[in-house]
């Protein structure tokens, strides 16, 4: 399998009104292709920092990163960029904000509308699509966000703590939904989250890193017995517990 994202000593420096910042520090690792990888870390460790820096929204002050062997200059088409509030407006139907993203882009082509309506029918969405967001209910609504995302067909998926605006139980649900989806839709994804259960529940590598300046303190390569296996019942998964124990001492947590 080729590499879709190489990052390579990515280094970042923030100017602010009380001086330099150095948010990320030598930032290196690459991600295969179908690849569902998590990036862990303490609060302000330059996490948002990092996946602003892969979408092209930011540069780096050093350091480069390529996208399907391509060095990124700006944003591309072929990532889709998830956010933890679902950014859905109150005002446009299910159905208009999904086909949001292609209005902007003017590529709203009735190709692309059949695509958006299959994929609302594939996600149960479909009775939906002329209802308004504040009718859903909240793993609804970032399922909709999920699906405008990958309406514009992006094949690398970056979602920053998508899942930690839902309460407890309806994220486990959500978690197991929107990872069903990325798999199904064959997409190579990248999750920020500070939640290490969701991270090795998830993934097939879990990215530690180290507090402010963020550096690349460990990667874990994720292996759990059950082969089949959805992010809920990883969690049941003896490995589990292993997994959890190693990565909650190298996040070295103190209160
Ligand atoms: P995380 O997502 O891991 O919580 P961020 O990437 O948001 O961390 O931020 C990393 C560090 O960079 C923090 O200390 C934050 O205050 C600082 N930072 C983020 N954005 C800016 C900015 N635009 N200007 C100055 N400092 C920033
Ligand atoms: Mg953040």
């Amino acid at each position: 399998m080729k590499h879709v994202v190489e990052v390579h000593n990515v280094g970042m420096k923030y100017q602010s009104l009380n001086g330099e910042i150095t948010a990320l520090d030598q930032i290196d690792f690459s991600i295969r292709d179908g690849e569902f990888v998590s990036i862990v870390g303490p609060s302000g460790c330059g996490k948002s920092t990092l996946l602003s820096i892969i979408s092209g929204l930011l540069s780096s002050t050093s350091g480069s990163v390529f996208i399907l062997g391509e060095k990124v200059t700006g944003v591309s088409l072929k990532i889709g960029y998830m956010l933890q509030k679902d950014h859905l407006f109150d005002w446009r139907t299910i159905y208009q904000n999904v086909m949001l993203g292609l209005e902007i882009r003017k590529a709203a082509t009735s190709e692309a509308k059949e695509h958006a309506l299959k994929l609302l029918k594939t996600y149960g969405l479909y009775e939906f699509k002329d209802k308004y967001p504040n009718q859903l209910s909240g793993g609804m609504r970032q399922r909709v966000a999920l699906i405008r995302t990958l309406v514009t067909d992006p094949q690398i998926l970056l979602l920053d703590e998508a899942f930690s605006a839902l309460d407890y139980q309806t994220r486990l649900a959500v978690n197991d939904d929107i990872h069903a989806i990325i798999k199904k839709e064959n997409k190579t994804a990248l999750l920020v989250t500070h939640d290490i259960s969701e991270s090795i529940s998830m993934s097939d590598r879990v990215i530690l890193l180290s507090k402010r300046p963020g550096t690349v303190k460990n990667i874990y390569k994720i292996k759990l017995s059950g082969d089949s296996r959805t992010p809920l019942s990883s969690r049941e998964d003896p490995e589990f517990r292993r997994f959890f124990q190693e990565i909650w001492k190298g996040l070295d947590v103190h209160v």
